[in-house]
């Protein structure tokens, strides 16, 4: 039977499907010769399905017939004319049934396997769809300055938040764009008058709330606006409109309508974001009268509304301020204007005015991003509870695997929320505390103003000058007034929004502390092992989560030696020879990504390592070297590591650089390592700056050479003592990360000072202590400054005395790396527990300028951020990342285990940063 002559199956799930059907009951009363006439039959039948390709009711037809003629077989008047019957049935028919059934079982199996695979992976390839669209909905949101192609004529440009009315007007008309309209107004006021348009429906502003997602909105809708609504999927232009508004205002009806849309519609993608109508219904009402259902509709009074709300503040009249100077001022005697203050106080005003108009833009967007933050949040909770529970009933060990991993995938995006939310309070608290500074300086401003003009209050032109400076102010105070409104609108709901959602989800946060707990075993070995292995078992789970054309070469070809395609056009052009004979298991999920793009998997809370290598990976200089094959010359055995850490290494970011994985497991690298450190072979978190700092020395042990010795007599004392350390060995890593340090004391009562040389692989930084926000150079001020030493033997008084201790960096490395001890021991705890210090640590991106903490070392003391080791949480429960800059790309990433997804340089700096990772080379 050929494959392309087999019908579909349709019959069954399973071979047991099909063994339920071939039961051939009630046969004892039936007379051997019509047994023999039914068997008959049901060969024949079984003959004739096979040859439509019907292997199912073929099988089945099979079965039913050995079964009858097993029947006969024992029947007794088959026993006593056993020729008969057999010449009746046909001599041969038995075993060719027999055989027949045989292969058609095998073949079935074999089928019922595939179809199942296949609809698993179909299951799979939908869930991650909904995935991807949710995660493009919210960059959508996220990204509204994303450059798209021009517009067609008449269309608003995709970063265009509104619509004017006539541009709308040519469209419709037009005729040619399928438009939607919302109007957001309340549902009275649509009903009295609206734009007269087939698709323009009402969505009252009173049945639009936060946090609602569009099904919910949808059940609120009047029952009138239903069926257009539903038409959202497939309209080209959506535009939404309340009375008067000129821009989407956060917290406003329109904002909110425009979050549901373009955040909470999971089933939707928008092809573009909806857009507000320009000056609203009100503009459209002037503009275009005939084209509403009633042009007789008057707007609601200006009063209502929020821009015109801040007419109703009363503002102190400048003359008030501050009427006693003017009083005690001598009548009798010529004014005096010193109009040189004045101005100068006017001008002074105008910048204070600049200034807070600038902190509360600020302030204005952390309100925005701090509200969509907590959407964020609750819809990832949310997204958890949902996955947690299909993962609890998920008896598929692959799907199964799969809720853990995005699971896990939540929680770390939670942390990584909850860090954010932080640093933002952070910032929002600094600038509260500078708007309050520059509200003491401008009261300040205002008196002294006040006073002025009050003296020259006789002269006509000083008159009016004063009354526009007055005026001025008085709108510019307005205008400061408007901006705080808007940001106590929004925090207000920000607030709410997280009293509801607290209220709410204090369930939801026990559960998910409990699942945080439970993280560790749940990442044990073999669960970890149950995603994307390769054993046979889990092959269609890597089938899964990668739905590039590469299935087959992912259970057929994982022998194949992983030969990255590095750019050789810039680089030296050697090819690695042997290492690579050495067989890796990777556990690769295939993808085309860019080089350097590949994620690590997580193989049981080991993102600390995950994080520090994806650091690595993103130096230049150690990539080339790796990738070229030039430390197979340096790779010795001569330590306990015998060379092999830096193998391990080596091909790990060979396979980062290969561009054809979306991520890899470092199964082989971290065997290593735990073999020659014990705390890390288990699956307990660790200190990744611990393992950074280990791992360095190993490297620099494995691919250390020998140099020449230099001559003793030539060299400085810093020089001298850094031969001593290295021994006249060298290494690549040696070169780029390790620095020297001079450490000075120096006696307080004589002057005599002793100086010593440490090396260093990372600096090591203290933070103050009680300071929530502070800076690198802070950091470094407070770790290189003077430390009392009390009782210094000084070898010159020849007695305990006072001294003070003075570090200077002395030799820096071209790559310097620096750590935060952000983890300290708490005194008052009885059992070692380790605080974290969540300080916001403001650090430059680019041209950190070393030389203020160097004495003058050789080389260049500029230097540029490239990658960071990122910590959230606890030290307990907490989660590593990297945000790395790309040397190919030039743009930053973040890499999160697994996932590898690009950021905004803005996104670098966070109260999560752990590690820097600084370069001095040209990149
Ligand atoms: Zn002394």
């Amino acid at each position: 039977m050929t494959e392309t002559r087999r019908i579909q199956l349709h019959l069954g799930k399973c071979i047991e499907d099909l063994d339920k059907l071939y039961n051939v009951p009630d046969l004892k009363s039936k007379r051997a010769t019509l047994l023999c006439k039914t068997a008959q039959k049901l060969f024949e039948s079984a003959e004739e399905a096979r040859a439509k390709g019907d292997e199912e009711y073929s099988y089945v037809y099979y079965m039913k017939y050995l079964r009858v003629i097993a029947f006969i077989s024992k029947d007794k008047e088959y026993l006593k004319d056993k020729n008969y019957f057999n010449n009746m049935l046909g001599p041969k028919n038995p075993n060719k049934a027999l055989d027949a059934a045989e292969k058609l079982k095998i073949s079935l199996i074999e089928r019922y396997a595939k179809e199942q695979k296949a609809k698993r992976l179909m299951d799979i390839q939908e869930n991650e769809l909904i995935k991807q669209k949710i995660d493009e909905n919210r960059k959508k949101a996220m990204d509204t300055i994303a450059a798209e192609p021009p517009p067609p004529t008449g269309l608003p440009g995709p970063d265009e938040v509104t619509i004017k009315s006539d541009q709308l007007y040519t469209i419709l008309k037009n005729g040619k764009l399928k438009v939607m309209i919302l109007d957001a107004r309340p549902g009275k006021d649509y009903i009295n008058s609206h734009i007269n348009h087939p698709a323009c429906i009402s969505v009252p502003e009173e049945c639009i709330s936060p946090g609602q997602s569009a099904n919910v909105l949808e059940q609120n809708l009047p029952s009138a606006s239903r069926p257009v609504w539903a038409e959202r999927a497939s309209s080209e232009l959506i535009v939404m409109l309340d009375w008067s508004s000129t821009t989407v205002i956060p917290g406003k009806p329109l904002h909110l309508l425009k979050t549901i849309l373009l955040k909470w519609d999971i089933k939707v993608q928008y092809s573009r974001q909806p857009v507000a109508l320009w000056g609203g219904y009100e503009d459209w009402l002037l503009k275009y009268p005939a084209f509403t259902t009633n042009p007789q509709a008057i707007p609601p009074s200006q009063d209502i509304m929020l821009d015109d709300m801040l007419g109703e503040i009363d503002y102190p009249n400048w003359s008030d301020l501050n009427p006693t100077p003017a009083d005690s001022r001598p009548k009798s005697s010529e004014p005096v204007i010193d109009r040189a203050s004045k101005s100068a106080a006017v001008e002074l005003y105008a910048e204070r005015s600049r200034n807070m108009q600038h902190i509360l833009e600020q302030q204005e967007l952390i309100a925005d991003t701090s509200l969509t933050l907590e959407m964020q949040r609750i819809e990832a909770e949310q997204d958890w509870e949902k996955i947690r529970q299909q993962g609890e009933t998920e008896h598929r060990d692959e799907l199964r695997a799969m809720y853990q991993l995005r699971e896990q995938e939540i929680i770390s995006q939670l942390m990584q929320l909850e860090n954010k939310q932080f640093d933002m309070e952070q910032e929002n608290q600094s600038l509260r505390e500078k708007l309050e500074d520059y509200q003491r300086r401008e009261r300040e401003e205002a008196a002294k103003l006040a006073e002025s003009i009050a003296r020259s209050q006789l002269t006509p032109s000083a008159d009016n000058e004063a009354v526009a400076t007055a005026r001025e102010r008085e709108a510019a105070a307005r205008d400061v007034e408007a901006k705080r409104a808007r940001i106590a609108a929004v925090t207000a709901q920000r607030v709410s929004l997280d009293r509801q959602r607290e209220a709410l989800e204090t369930e939801r946060k026990r559960k998910l502390a409990e699942a945080r707990e439970k993280q560790k075993p749940n990442y044990k070995e073999e669960d970890a092992d149950s995603y994307g292995s390769s054993t046979e078992s889990a092959s269609a789970a890597l089938n899964r989560s990668q739905s590039s054309p590469n299935i087959a070469k992912v259970s057929s070809d994982e022998e194949e030696p992983v030969v990255p395609s590095f750019d050789r056009s810039t680089k030296p052009a050697k090819v690695a020879p042997s290492s690579e004979l050495r067989q890796r298991d990777f556990q690769p999920v295939w993808a085309d990504v860019g080089r350097g793009l590949t994620g690590l998997k997580n193989l049981g809370n080991t993102c600390y390592m995950n994080s520090i290598i994806q650091c690595l990976n993103n130096t230049a200089i150690l990539v080339t070297y790796f990738c070229n094959g030039q430390y197979l010359e340096h790779v010795n055995r001569s330590h306990s590591t015998r060379g092999a850490i830096a193998e391990e290494l080596a091909a790990v970011v060979r396979g980062l650089w290969s561009g054809q994985y979306r991520f890899i497991a470092t199964k082989d690298l971290r065997n290593e390592v735990g073999k020659h450190q014990r705390t890390f072979r288990g699956s307990e978190q660790q200190d990744s700056h611990e393992f950074l700092t280990i791992l360095m020395d190993w490297l620099h042990l494995d691919l250390q050479f020998s140099i020449k010795p230099p001559l003793k007599e030539n060299l400085g004392a810093s020089e001298r003592a850094w031969h001593e350390y290295t021994k006249s060995k060298e290494s690549l890593v040696l070169r780029l990360f390790y620095g020297q340090i001079k450490s000075t004391v120096r006696c307080c009562v004589c002057a005599t000072h002793s100086a010593t040389y440490d090396s260093f692989s990372n600096l090591s930084l203290e933070l103050p202590p009680h300071a929530s926000r502070c800076t690198l150079s802070d950091c470094l001020k407070l770790y290189l400054n003077g430390e009392t030493i009390p009782g210094w033997n000084c070898p010159n008084c020849k007695e305990k005395r006072d001294a003070v201790k003075k570090l200077d960096i002395s030799r820096l490395p071209p790559v310097l790396v620096i750590h935060f001890k952000r983890f300290y021991l708490d005194p008052k705890e009885y059992c070692n527990a380790f605080r974290k210090r969540q300080t916001y640590i403001d650090f430059p991106l680019e041209n950190l300028d070393m030389r203020q903490f160097s004495l003058n070392c050789p080389g260049n003391p500029v230097y540029n951020l490239y990658a960071v080791s990122n910590h959230y949480g606890s030290m307990e429960g907490g989660h590593y990342t990297a945000y790395c800059k790309s040397s190919v790309y030039g743009k930053w990433y973040k890499y999160d285990d697994h996932l590898v997804t690009e950021i905004s340089p803005s996104e670098v700096k966070s109260s999560a940063a752990y590690i820097l990772f600084y370069t001095s080379c040209e990149r």
